[in-house]
């Protein structure tokens, strides 16, 4: 199963009566808590199947509304209610101590599931209709979301207030069509990915500014007094400027993963242990470069990730060689040629190859990949692409210099 995010944009009123469902689908769910924690005290033992028919019965009684929410979303309630008590069981079971099951506070209840039924998906349009709330614009769509199997469509509200819809679809892999073409990856620093074409991809900016902001607002929100009016208003524009940070870059790896897959049958990346990878670096600067590092770190991590699932989607593979040495090593000769973290260029004293030192890695990275011995390696500057020629689309086939290296 594969789930796609797209942001809905609900009007006013369709606001209030998400908001409205998502209580009362609290309140269910509370309320059969309820009923289990009675019956326990009693002695006896209810069940899923028992909860579920008595939600027919609340709608009828006490609750009668019940009867304004999908019947499969308040199914969901009670699905939600069991997978907690059976995931509580098996923690007690494996010897973990546990409390009880808490009753959920207003704004605790954070999704509407639509399972199987009670949606509809306009293939046209960007739209989504559901039972009981009515068709919502949105934005995100794309094809595998048209051509494949909806299961399923997870309607969820975000700290700030904005609304998601989690689409999960049956994961039938499309093969893309073979380019007989393999390619060496290595993510850094200064520039975000230098392959072993040529291309260096540049950090995305907006991630630097967003960045300072953040900084900025953190400094500001540890003024304020905890809990007043001013702390709770930087608090919401700090998770929304996290937001907005979070997604831009996701949207800029998806570009970056789909173009690699697109146009490449083996991608060879470095088997990094991200983990580790803080250490890497500069220890000097290790202080002042932690939050720098730290999502750098995790950005890397997650650009692997969306290379592998969409490599094995497109039938095509993502090879992790060892990287011990890749940056000291000389692509050409073989030679190892020690350099400093300061140091730019490669310059081999054995074979006279001079070129980026990202880009002599992201050679060895192809050539441990494949397996090759030696490629013929030349002298030869790289193409800087801006992050934002990816993001705006500009950059999505290959009309790039074919690589001025061939397999002897
Ligand atoms: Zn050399």
């Amino acid at each position: 199963m594969l789930t796609y995010k797209v942001q809905l944009y609900p009007n006013k009123q369709q606001q209030t009566t998400l908001v409205e469902q998502l209580d009362i689908c609290r309140k269910l769910y509370n309320r059969l808590l309820e009923e289990c924690k009675k019956a326990r005290e009693k002695g006896e033992k209810l069940t899923q199947i028992k909860t579920q028919s008595f939600i027919v019965w609340l709608k009828n009684t006490s609750m009668p509304e019940l009867k304004g929410v999908h019947s499969k979303v308040l199914q969901m309630v009670n699905y939600t209610l069991w997978t907690n008590i059976k995931s509580l069981a098996q923690l007690k079971k494996n010897g973990h101590k546990i409390g009880h099951l808490r009753f959920k506070g207003k704004g605790w209840y954070k999704t509407i599931n639509y399972n199987q039924s009670g949606f509809k998906i306009d293939e046209n349009k960007n739209k989504l209709t559901f039972s009981k709330i009515g068709t919502i614009n949105c934005r995100g769509f794309n094809n595998r979301i048209r051509t494949n199997k909806v299961k399923g469509i997870i309607l969820k509200r975000t700290q700030t207030g904005r609304w998601f819809a989690n689409i999960q679809i049956e994961n039938t892999p499309i093969a893309l069509p073979k380019t007989n073409k393999s390619v060496g990856i290595d993510v850094g620093i200064k520039a975000y990915v230098v392959d072993s074409d040529g291309r260096e991809i540049e950090n995305p900016k907006n991630i630097e500014r967003q960045l300072k902001k953040l900084k900025n607002k953190h400094k500001s929100l540890s003024r304020k007094k905890q809990g007043s009016k001013n702390w709770l208003k930087a608090k919401y524009q700090l998770a929304k400027l996290y937001t907005k940070a979070v997604d831009q870059r996701k949207d800029f790896l998806h570009k970056v993963s789909n173009f690699y897959v697109d146009n490449y049958d083996i991608i060879c990346v470095e088997n990094l242990n991200i983990k580790g990878l803080t250490q890497k670096g500069n220890k000097k600067h290790k202080r002042s470069r932690t939050l720098h590092r730290n999502i750098l770190d995790a950005s890397w991590g997650i650009f692997f990730n969306y290379l592998s699932y969409k490599a094995v989607n497109a039938d095509k593979e993502l090879v992790k060689v060892p990287p011990r040495g890749t940056t000291q090593e000389c692509s050409r000769c073989g030679e190892i040629v020690p350099k400093t973290l300061n140091d730019r260029t490669h310059s081999c004293p054995y074979c006279d190859l001079e070129i980026d030192r990202d880009y002599n890695a992201s050679i060895n990275i192809l050539k441990r990949g494949k397996g090759y011995a030696s490629l013929l390696v030349e002298n030869r500057p790289l193409i800087t692409i801006t992050a934002s020629a990816f993001v705006s689309g500009q950059v999505f086939s290959m009309n790039q210099e074919t690589p001025t290296f061939r397999k002897e």
